[in-house]
């Protein structure tokens, strides 16, 4: 029977996982394999969770595509909503002079009272009287998006400055004024005129990945579907067994941490006879890629972006009343402000229908990224770090104090005095040296003169999927779909030939 190993459980080897078990044959076995002792300490359970259908460069825009689909369904099968707080989303830049001036964080924002619109800020109107220019300020607006999609993470800069081209245009029409709609931030402390709308519903949304319920789903799906987890656990090679020539490449899985010795002290190992072996180790896939050839021609080069963030409660979020547009037969907002927040199936949705908010700014020498979302906290990140080295495991890396409390300043003057923390951490972006990911069914020339899997009738063989830098969440269920294919020898759903060249 066909077997498919897959080396790390983050959410690009479980989404790989997750949908190989649903497009192959039943007997197809599926073996994940994670040497952390804790799953999702990775960027996978660390991310923002911002999903964008049309942010991305030409090389992986098909991808973008399909993924955001496959994210909406999914959550639409499954009640994402409720079991990983799947919405959709509003994106806004912020004008980094966003101070509302408003001295009293009892006070709802200037935007929620509208009591400080015209203040003292000029309109567009009156900006393009007095002949200033109209910038809606979104850092990096300068940098082109290139071909990787990564050159506004490069320079630091957000994630929207890749829709620098539309943000002039919808700013030279007249744009969209915060005021068209009734589903404004209004847990931020902002001057409305601060605000430009650079995305709708439509286009962008966001899951919860910090309690990690994304993963969790996908894991539990996996096991229920018949696939093998081995955790704590690591693969140290590829061999054939010569007394059974023509048998199956194995590999061999060696156990770590309190499962690593059996009862009389050996090292406890399972060598798994396989097909098909797939790397999807984020920032550690040279690594694995050389332990299993180690006289490969080429390695993938995969380097690492660290990235921190804080999850906080904000006075304003979530509103107190649903709005207007609100299913009405949704869970109805607690009376508490402080609820614990929700975890896996036990969520409350509390929200109703209306939106999260995701808010791109500059501010403090950094470009934040900050996001409301449905399980009742805020999200704040941007603050990446070039110099931060990659811990052996994603388990081991370190938080610096000073990094958090520059979020937390920038929290601070957005939200109000008064804000709660919830959790900060530290995680690492898999950045290609192309900027893009790399999906791809590796030649055997590329593997070196040791012992590969054979794979069988032009499919099968060795796979990487990593590299997906700041949008690992946004495009993993795509990928699982795209890579499950090559392994089964099909088609793929999108077009990702310009991923497959590294
Ligand atoms: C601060 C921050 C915010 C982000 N926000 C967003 C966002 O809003 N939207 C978005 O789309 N993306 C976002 N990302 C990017 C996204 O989180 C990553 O691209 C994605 O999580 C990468 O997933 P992965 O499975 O490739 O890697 P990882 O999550 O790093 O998982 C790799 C796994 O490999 C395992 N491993 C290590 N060594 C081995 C070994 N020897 N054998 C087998 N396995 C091994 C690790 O233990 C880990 O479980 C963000 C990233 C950061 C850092």
């Amino acid at each position: 029977m066909p077997t498919t190993v897959i080396l790390g459980a983050g959410i690009i080897g479980l989404a790989t996982a997750h949908s190989l078990a649903e497009l192959a044959p039943p007997d197809h076995r599926i073996h994940l394999v994670d040497p952390a002792p804790e799953l999702f300490a990775s960027a996978s359970g660390k991310a923002a969770g911002f999903l964008a259908k049309d942010w991305f460069a030409p090389a992986i825009a098909p991808l973008g595509n399909l993924s955001f689909d496959l994210h909406r369904a999914l959550a639409h099968r499954h009640n994402g909503r409720a079991r990983w707080a799947y919405s959709e989303s509003i994106s806004y830049s912020l004008d980094r002079d966003f101070d509302d001036d408003s001295d009293d964080p009892d006070l709802d924002p200037g935007l929620a009272s509208g009591s400080d619109r015209g203040g003292d800020a000029e309109s567009p109107e009156e900006q393009r009287a007095s002949g200033e220019p109209e910038d809606v300020h979104i850092s990096g607006r300068n940098g082109s998006q290139g071909q990787g999609g990564l050159d506004w993470l490069r320079q630091n800069t957000s994630r929207a400055s890749v829709l620098e081209g539309d943000l002039e245009k919808a700013h030279s029409d007249g744009g969209t004024s915060v005021d068209e709609t009734d589903e404004l931030p209004k847990w931020l402390r902002a001057k409305p005129d601060a605000l430009q709308m650079i995305s709708d519903r439509k286009s962008t949304a966001q899951l919860y990945v910090v309690s990690r319920t994304l993963c969790e789903f996908l894991l539990a799906q996996c096991l229920a579907a018949g696939v093998t987890l081995h955790q704590p656990a690591r693969a140290t090679k590829l061999w054939l067994d010569e007394d059974h020539p023509g048998s199956l490449t194995r590999i061999r899985v060696e156990y770590l941490g309190l499962l690593a010795k059996t009862i009389d002290g050996r090292a406890r190992t399972v060598d798994i006879p396989c097909d098909n072996v797939v790397i999807a180790a984020g920032c550690w896939t040279p690594q694995v890629y050389t332990s299993l050839f180690p006289n490969a021609s080429r390695i993938p080069r995969i380097t690492h972006l660290a990235g921190y963030s804080v999850t906080f409660k904000a006075k304003h979020w979530p509103p107190a009343v649903p709005t207007p547009k609100a299913d009405p037969q949704a869970p109805q907002a607690p009376s508490n402000p402080s609820l614990p927040l929700p975890r896996g199936q036990d969520s409350q949705v509390y929200l109703g229908a209306s939106p999260t908010h995701a808010i791109f700014t500059g501010a403090h020498g950094f470009s934040p990224e900050i996001f409301s979302r449905v399980a009742g906290d805020v999200w704040l990140g941007g603050l990446n770090p070039a110099t931060a080295a990659l811990p052996a495991l994603p388990t081991d890396a370190q938080v610096a104090p000073a990094e958090v409390a520059k979020l937390l300043a920038v929290a601070r003057s957005l939200c109000g005095e008064d804000i709660e923390l919830r959790s900060q951490a530290l995680c690492f972006r898999p950045v290609s040296a192309t900027g893009r990911p790399i999906i791809s069914r590796m030649h055997v020339a590329d593997l070196g003169d040791g012992v590969k899997p054979r794979g069988h009738d032009g499919a099968g063989g060795v796979f990487i999927a990593t590299g997906h830098g700041p949008w690992g969440i946004a495009l993993s269920l795509g990928t699982g779909r795209v890579v499950s294919e090559m392994v089964l020898g099909r088609a793929t759903s999108a077009d990702v030939s310009a991923l497959t060249r590294w």
